[in-house]
């Protein structure tokens, strides 16, 4: 049989998904009891924390692996990479879409996942308006979505202000009938770090919201910590962690050429 270079670092390639078979379940399991002790640190019931495991970059069998150990709540944050994976995977996958979301694809992210679960990111009225054409375009029921804030005060194009949060969750929760307002998200730094300080203004933007908007805090969830910092975000009252790195394993970008 003929051995060519190229079929030589393929085989490599699927050697290394399989060595990571496995590691991936265990890493979820360690994860998820971190997330227990930290609610307990906190005196939360855990049941008052999603793991949503952050599976970008990383191939559809790792993610299987995941889901067979029982995990439900995935995130992605790459429009493309989201509408290519979906379809690959069981259907009672909850998808969150993190991040920002650029409004020219909110309709094919729309249509190309069916069981979207949560767009966590949504950080202009313009997005906003055409993730609520889309849902209704497809008559689905209403989109949970939270509100991207801004902590850091750095430059980014990604999250409003906190001196806007107020207005945009408004505008969501009164002009879009498609979309449900679930709550706030915040990244925290530009180089996705976060610091305490990060997490109490998300905390004080939900009190604001929640005043204005005459809603329990209840229903306005907390999503902020990642693979660094989830447990501080729980013991300062994230609701919802989005874990990547921890769970799946450091991310390979392709080398430019
Ligand atoms: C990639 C990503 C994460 C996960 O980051 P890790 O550090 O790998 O846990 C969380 N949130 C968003 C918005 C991301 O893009």
């Amino acid at each position: 049989m003929l051995s060519d270079t190229s079929s030589t670092s393929n085989d490599r390639g699927e050697m290394a998904v399989r060595a990571a078979e496995g590691v991936a379940a265990t890493a979820l399991k360690n994860v998820m009891q971190r997330v227990q002790q930290a609610a307990e640190r906190a005196s939360r019931p855990v049941s008052q924390v999603r793991l949503v495991a952050v599976s970008k970059t990383k191939p559809v069998s790792l993610l299987q692996e995941v889901y067979d150990a029982g995990h439900r709540h995935f995130g992605e944050n790459y429009v493309q990479e989201i509408i290519e994976k979906a379809p690959q995977l069981p259907d009672d996958i909850r998808w969150h879409f993190i991040g920002h979301l650029q409004s020219n694809k909110a309709k094919a992210l729309v249509a190309g996942v069916p069981n979207l679960y949560m767009v966590e990111g949504v950080d202009s009225p313009k997005v906003a308006n055409n993730l609520e054409k889309a849902v209704g375009a497809l008559g689905r029921r209403p989109l949970k979505v939270l509100v991207q804030v801004n902590t850091s005060g750095e430059e980014s194009k990604s999250g409003v202000e906190p001196s806007e949060c107020v207005e945009l969750a408004k505008h969501v929760k009164l002009d879009c009938p498609n979309l449900e307002f679930s709550g706030l998200m915040t990244i925290g730094n530009a180089d996705y770090t976060s610091t305490p300080e990060n997490f109490k203004c998300l905390a004080i933007c939900r009190d604001k919201v929640c005043e204005e908007l005459q809603i329990p805090t209840d229903q306005c969830e907390l999503s902020m910590g990642m693979s660094g910092d989830f447990e501080l975000a729980i013991e300062m009252g994230s609701t919802n962690v989005r874990v990547g790195s921890t769970i799946f394993g450091a991310r390979e970008y392709p080398k430019k050429t």
